[in-house]
């Protein structure tokens, strides 16, 4: 077993780390506060060559492995998870899904502006009456023959006031349930779209989530991806993928909020000592260590399974429940740490542990992760 990094990957990390510090840290206080889309810096991450890093160079990616994309997610995450989430859906839920299902024609059209980064997209899976019970879609695809009628509301759509291609799924056929859903490429400038307003939420606030809605809207056949019927199996294979990028931010927001807290304890002193002195102090630090590094291991290994070919979903699950699990544990203590300076924005510890919580709720909450995990080893 070889832990050791290439001479690549570790260039991908310190390229992510020199970014996330140099042009993410400036401000990402007051995006927060004004729930500011981090545009520019998403662009930059594109020509960095960040959004697309696992797609193919033919269609506009970085042609890098899984294992570059959890260092490059866990460094853009210690700072700004808002931005992260933005290259999370781009990379693992959109291009991934794009390049594994879509045909020719719909990489060369879709694929390679999305994974060059000089667009971003968006996934449209949640409802309102939809959420953890994907199968229950109340959003139509009537086949009309050369085209579909899509009609329908989704929810909480990353992504959803600045994307440009939503990967959308529908119910074609109720009678055949799961089997009958498909899903499709939808572009926003088509006669139908509608963005709802955006979400005020509790972290993540820099990126932008909104309600879709889709009324008469004509989708060309051709848009469909895969055959008739594959929409929910789509779904889930991508989701399967994108744990791993949820995870890593997860992995992220824990080890940004213990090094914030590590380097703290190392200046404020009570007592006539730094506090990193007193034991409980260091207990709290070892408790995140230790965690945080038992949260990478798993996020390297569906990486290197995902690499190697072999079945991930299992890891990924098992890496997305421990890794978000750890952010809000690590975040919350890590605020502890810094006292009364932790509860306000300029030590950047109370964002962190905003922003872990949503890593515990989107792409399947730890309830629906131990779910997949106790199916599988009961099997
Ligand atoms: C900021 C944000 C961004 C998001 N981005 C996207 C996006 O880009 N695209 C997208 O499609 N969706 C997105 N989502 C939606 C997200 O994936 C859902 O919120 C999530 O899957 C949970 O669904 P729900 O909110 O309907 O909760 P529900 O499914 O109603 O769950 C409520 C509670 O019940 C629990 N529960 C449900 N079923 C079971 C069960 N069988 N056993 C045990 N417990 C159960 C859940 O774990 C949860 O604790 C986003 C959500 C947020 C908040």
């Amino acid at each position: 077993m070889n832990f050791e990094l290439t001479e690549e990957q570790i260039a991908v990390r310190d390229a992510a780390r020199d970014f996330a510090k140099t042009e993410l840290l400036p401000g990402v206080i007051e995006r927060d506060t004004k729930q500011e889309f981090p545009m520019k810096q998403i662009r930059a991450l594109g020509e960095l060559g960040f959004m697309g890093m696992m797609v193919d160079p033919k269609y506009g990616g970085s042609g890098m492995d899984a294992v570059s994309y959890v260092l490059a997610m866990e460094e853009i995450s210690k700072i700004d998870a808002s931005c992260s989430v933005v290259m999370s859906v781009n990379n693992s839920l959109v291009c991934w899904g794009l390049e594994t299902f879509a045909n020719e024609e719909q990489k060369m059209k879709y694929l390679v502006p999305l994974a060059s980064g000089k667009v971003h997209g968006a996934f449209c899976l949640s409802e309102p009456e939809a959420g953890s019970d994907a199968t229950s879609q109340r959003t139509t695809a009537e086949d009309k023959g050369d085209y579909y009628l899509l009609n329908g509301t989704k929810n909480w759509i990353t992504n959803g006031n600045t994307a440009d291609t939503f990967l959308v799924i529908a119910q074609t056929d109720v009678e055949k349930g799961h089997r009958g859903i498909n899903a499709f490429i939808v572009e926003k400038s088509w006669e139908g779209f509608q963005v709802g307003p955006k979400e005020d939420k509790l972290g993540i606030r820099g990126s932008d989530t909104h309600s879709i809605m889709f009324q008469d809207m004509k989708v060309p056949k051709e848009n469909r991806i895969g055959e008739d019927g594959f929409g929910f199996k789509f779904a889930m294979k991508t989701l399967g993928g994108g744990r791993i990028g949820i995870a890593s931010q997860a992995l992220g927001i824990a080890s940004g909020a213990y090094e914030l807290a590590l380097a703290y304890s190392k200046e404020r002193k009570a007592f006539g000592t730094e506090i990193m002195n007193h034991q409980a102090i260091q207990f709290k630090l070892a408790d995140m260590a230790t965690e945080i590094e038992a949260a990478r291991l798993l996020c390297m290994k569906a990486a290197w399974q995902k690499d190697n070919g072999e079945s991930y979903e299992l890891t990924s699950s098992m890496a997305k429940l421990f890794a978000s699990e750890t952010a809000m544990r690590t975040t919350v203590e890590a605020v502890q740490v810094h006292g009364g300076y932790g509860y306000v924005k300029e030590y950047h510890v109370e964002r962190l542990m905003r922003d872990a919580k949503i890593t515990q709720i989107y792409e399947g909450t730890s309830e629906i992760q131990r779910i997949v995990i106790s199916r599988s080893v009961l099997k």
